[in-house]
């Protein structure tokens, strides 16, 4: 039987210059009782506004300052917050771990989740999936729920004065989605969340492109002086919005297996974004992509700071990227949604290749 074509994403989406001082207009109909699980950072950016926000209310509100990751103990113990407070719904603020921490928390204990990003620097917030650590902080698994969160708001404001690094991060992993999306409609494989995918999802794929494409400059440089700026606006909705809502409806291919094969060396490397944005590269060169295609694609690269050589990437000798190779293609990783079986050897040519002509286009 075809499987069933299905469409995910937040159920509510705000974005904007200062959008936390409507915090609490936005999301009051989710109940009073509010536990925000923040980083550090995230509350420092975070808690004036959020109190603002809630003006005269009488609502309660817990700020537990977060400093660890994603993983089962932390979870367990911001469960037994929610359970003892009575808390209505569960805040993430800040990067990754908050989010995927508040992510499993309210998923649970029942309760409604809010997504608070303070960097633009992947596509996590939108997403129905968490990443799981053991306590001693190895990987444990992916967790997939069954919907996407109640509600992302993201302070554009808070964005802009956040360091540029995350910002062209975050269009790296963007840049992934079209291109990963692509592959695998080609192949006809399912969603990231196991569907068929919908036209719908196809066509949040190819606007976060375009989207880059058309802002991403104006966005860094909006950025560098901490200015909000339409360009900025388009840019943190498609790294936001369009990249996680895309990838989730559409699927990844072999731009995020090249990201978990550099992990796998267990090196100092660059960012999650930067990683995938030159996955992205190698992928069009497994592909077979055209000389045009592949310039296009390398320029943008060029033009926002985003690596186009492996150097850029880490130090990593041809033996490591063997490993890259090898652990890219294990039994599992989204690389098979590419047409045809790619086998290590292939994976070890492209990244090459793709590395060669960064460093021809760097000397130029
Ligand atoms: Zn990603």
């Amino acid at each position: 039987m075809k499987m069933l074509r299905a469409m995910r994403e937040p159920l509510k989406y705000v974005q904007g210059r200062d959008a936390l001082l409507q915090f609490h207009k936005e999301m009051e109909y989710m109940g009073k009782r509010w536990l925000f699980v923040c980083s550090n950072s995230g509350y420092k950016a975070c808690h004036e506004k959020l109190e603002k926000s809630f003006g005269t209310s009488d609502d309660y509100r817990r700020y537990e300052i977060f400093g660890g990751i994603s993983s089962n103990g932390e979870i367990k113990k911001m469960m037994a917050i929610v359970e003892e407070d009575k808390i209505d719904t569960v805040v993430a603020v800040g990067g990754g771990s908050a989010v995927d921490t508040a992510k499993a928390t309210a998923y649970y204990t029942g309760k409604h989740i809010v997504i608070l990003p303070t960097v633009a620097a992947t596509d996590a917030p939108c997403t129905g999936l968490s990443v799981i650590y053991n306590d001693d902080h190895s990987f444990d698994r992916y967790l997939f729920y069954p919907t996407n969160p109640d509600a992302v708001m993201v302070d554009t404001t808070i964005i802009a004065n956040a360091p540029v690094k995350f910002l062209i991060a975050g269009m790296g992993d963007a840049l992934g989605t079209y291109f990963e999306g692509r592959a695998s409609i080609r192949t006809e494989s399912s969603s990231l969340e196991g569907t068929g995918i919908t036209r719908a999802g196809q066509a949040l794929a190819r606007l976060c492109y375009d989207t880059l494409r058309a802002y991403g400059k104006q966005a860094i440089e909006a950025c560098k002086v901490h200015a909000v700026t339409p360009a900025l606006e388009n840019i943190v909705e498609a790294n936001v919005y369009l990249s996680g809502v895309g990838a989730d409806n559409v699927n990844c291919a072999a731009a995020h297996s090249f990201y978990n094969g550099v992990t796998s060396l267990g090196i100092k490397h660059a960012d999650h974004g930067c990683c995938v944005a030159f996955g992205t590269l190698v992928q069009l060169v497994l592909e077979g992509a055209t000389k045009e295609e592949f310039d296009d694609v390398q320029s943008f690269c060029l033009e926002v700071g985003l690596p186009v050589t492996l150097a850029e990437i880490g130090e990593i000798t041809d033996e490591q990227i063997m490993t890259i190779a090898k652990n890219a293609c294990a039994p599992g990783e989204t690389i098979h949604n590419l047409a045809g079986d790619v086998e290590p050897i292939e994976l070890y040519d492209a990244i090459k290749q793709a590395d060669a002509l960064g460093k021809l286009a760097l000397a130029k």
